[in-house]
């Protein structure tokens, strides 16, 4: 049997949420319960949301936690450092391939001429996206276009008429057709590569058996899937956890000041963080009896994502409290 890899890829820009902390928290359960490794890679390309100080509060965070991980930044010998910002050299050769058998191609529209496609798209009703301007340049065009001093992004031709199906541990079978997706960005105009493409890599790359994250990535599923096809990876299963609602029932908000939302402030706080980890295990995933306060090796025992719902976990505040009193 193959080892179970999972991984939490956060995005370092700033302390960590909970969301992001349950996320963590369910892979590293998932691999210490079925013996496999814990990967933790910070997803920097998005140079404009990179904060300089987020990466080491959120492994600060995560320490206080006890989420360690296996392999990852700070971990000796050939495990790591993981930033996908160090990687962008592995990420080239798949970008010329896709490239060369046609599953990409150079895109040299302005912003303002994508905006105003956006926009008259949103006046139809329809989804704003990419309609393919550029699919099919020919060598003559693309020259004379960067010598207007364009500069390219890549996209990724997608499909038509396709139904991309993916296998999802929480939601079961989850389908998508291409055809409301557009032909998305792959590397931006400064050479960076766009989060679908680092991440697919990286998964491939990190042999990363199972793909446990917040439901907001559902809807960029279909698109890794897609780069994942075209460039013949084994594709790994998914698990999209719900969302985590505030009291109220609305979605909770990073700016929602009614609420303490980040892990660094409950640890400020007083808070025993094994009392955290035992209410954020029970956002979502439900043990099968009635024992409420585990330690994290009886989390690690019980934990299945067979048990994780579909449907929102609902933040409560007085829970926690309690759960913390009597951890
Ligand atoms: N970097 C993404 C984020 O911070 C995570 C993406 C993923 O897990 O695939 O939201």
């Amino acid at each position: 049997m193959k080892e179970t890899r999972v991984r939490f890829a956060p995005s370092p820009t700033g302390h960590l949420h909970i969301g992001g902390a349950r996320s963590a928290l369910f892979n590293y359960l998932y691999a210490k319960k079925n013996n496999g490794k814990f990967i933790l890679r910070f997803e920097d390309t998005d140079q404009n949301r990179n904060v300089a100080s987020a990466e080491a509060k959120m492994l600060e965070s995560m320490r206080w936690l006890g989420i360690d991980w296996d392999e990852g930044p700070e971990v000796g010998g050939p495990h790591g450092p993981y930033r996908s910002s160090e990687r962008l050299d592995l990420y080239r050769p798949y970008v010329d391939k896709l490239l060369e058998t046609g599953h990409a191609y150079r895109c040299y529209c302005a912003p303002e001429e994508l905006e105003a496609e956006r926009e008259a798209l949103m006046a139809k009703g329809e989804t704003p996206r990419y309609l393919g301007k550029c699919r099919s340049l020919n060598d003559a065009e693309e020259k004379a276009l960067a010598e207007q001093g364009r500069k390219p992004v890549v996209r990724f031709r997608v499909p038509q008429n396709e139904n991309i199906v993916i296998r999802d541990q929480v939601r079961g079978r989850v389908s998508f057709e291409s055809d409301g997706i557009g032909d998305f960005v792959i590397i931006k105009s400064d050479g960076m590569p766009t989060y679908n493409m680092a991440v697919t890599i990286d998964d491939h790359l990190m042999e990363i058996t199972d793909v446990i994250r917040g439901e907001e990535h559902l809807s960029n599923t279909p698109r890794q899937v897609l780069i994942y096809k075209a460039l013949g990876f084994e594709i790994p299963t998914f698990a999209h956890v719900s969302l985590i609602l505030g009291k109220d029932r609305q979605k909770m908000s990073k700016r929602d000041e009614s609420v303490i939302q980040f892990v660094e402030q409950y640890r400020d706080l007083g808070f025993v963080p094994g009392a955290i980890v035992n209410f954020l295990a029970l956002l979502g995933w439900s043990p099968e009896g009635e024992q409420e306060i585990f330690s994290m090796d009886e989390l690690i025992q019980e934990f299945s994502l067979d048990r994780v719902a579909k449907n929102p976990a609902v933040f409560d505040a007085e829970k926690l409290n309690w759960m913390n009193n009597h951890y």
